[in-house]
């Protein structure tokens, strides 16, 4: 087994964060100076490296580019106004990655490397974490099947790695969604409930012609009826009816268990609203906008954290909302918002501080 003690740095020559603005720096375009690297072989993991950031050398017949043994996380690190670090809720990221494995056939990653060489990095780096409000690093944890051999089963090999992107904040404006009642993301039984690469790339056309029509994401529906919602994008979603939140449950397993999602349950609990989790059909939404009992909708997801929908559209009837006078999403906003930052009282436990 690999103990934290045992992974192996290896520093960079020089650092490239003079190169970079961190102020309002894009999503996901940036990489810090280091990565960490680690390989699965013959049952065990090992050779666990921090290392500088640079390409994989890859097979072309590397086993993850045809058969999409791939799957990640996405996580996100904070300085908080006395310039301390904590990560968010990193564990539940951990667990979640596991339960993604094994749905792909792919090893464990033990927690000595997931969650103590992701601490071991971000301290390395963490030069690179931006303390403007809204700021962070995002976190990419990720596991590709690297055996170099052409045939479809599961791989023997693999490689387990870390990236971390210093993020400005996210552009929010409200979304316009399109409820899709073509295409299909997830069925039960099938992998919606993990976050597997291949969920990502079958998502792409149907948003490319939601998209077309001017949409920003799909509103994915059940496989059968295209009846009941699911998703958006890389999005759980939360409608607010009267006094109540509602949110599609988890248990067809078409759904990725957000833990966005989970913190805002959390949250609305403590604002005194009640949270319903149970099966939701278009139609119900339809008729509580047109009886003006639909309040607010939103996405809720690491990326984007708290994100609003000013329109909806299912079939021709278009569903509008006035953003500016929401109450509930601004507020729940706020609450993580302060959490993170340390002006408000973790009283969940969510931060894992790492200096
Ligand atoms: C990552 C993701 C989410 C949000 O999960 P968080 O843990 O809140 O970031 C929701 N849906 C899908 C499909 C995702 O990939």
């Amino acid at each position: 087994m690999i103990e934290a003690s045992e992974i192996i740095v290896q520093k960079a020559a020089s650092s490239r964060l003079s190169q970079v603005t961190l102020k309002n720096v894009p999503f996901g375009k940036y990489f810090t100076d280091h990565m960490l690297e680690a390989d699965y072989e013959n049952g065990e993991w090992k050779a666990v490296e921090i290392k500088p950031y640079a390409p994989l050398q890859l097979d072309p017949a590397t086993a993850a580019l045809h058969y999409g043994q791939a799957i990640f996380e996405g996580i996100k690190a904070y300085k908080d106004i006395n310039g301390s670090i904590a990560i968010f809720r990193p564990f539940e990221n951990f667990r979640r990655f596991n339960v993604s494995a094994e749905r792909m056939q792919m090893p464990a990653v033990p927690e000595e490397i997931f969650i103590e060489g992701m601490r071991a990095l971000i301290n390395l780096d963490q030069a690179w974490i931006p303390d403007q409000e809204d700021h962070s690093l995002y976190i990419r944890p990720f596991m590709i099947a690297t055996d170099d051999v052409i045939g479809v089963k599961p791989s023997e090999k693999y490689k387990f790695l870390i990236i971390l992107s210093p993020t400005g904040p996210y552009y929010d404006k409200p979304m316009r969604i399109y409820v899709e009642e073509n295409y299909t993301r997830a069925a039960p039984g099938g992998i919606g409930f993990a976050k597997a690469a291949a969920n990502y790339g079958a998502s792409m056309l149907p948003t490319a012609k939601a998209k077309e029509l001017g949409y920003d994401q799909v509103l994915w529906t059940d496989a059968f009826e295209h009846r009941y919602v699911q998703e958006i994008g890389t999005m759980n979603v939360f409608f607010v009816i009267g006094d109540t939140a509602y949110t599609p449950d988890l248990s067809q397993g078409t759904i990725l268990d957000g833990i966005t999602r989970d913190s805002v349950i959390t949250v609305l609990g403590d604002m005194g609203l009640s949270v319903v989790e149970r099966e939701i059909s278009i139609d119900e939404i339809v008729a509580a906008y047109a009886e003006g009992q639909l309040k607010e909708v939103f996405g809720t997801g690491t990326a984007a954290v708290i994100s609003s929908i000013r329109e909806l559209r299912y079939k021709d009837y278009v569903m509008e909302f006035d953003v500016s006078k929401w109450t509930i999403a601004p507020e729940v906003k706020s609450r993580l918002a302060a959490i993170r930052n340390g002006s408000a009282n973790d009283e969940h436990g969510w931060l894992y501080r790492i200096s």
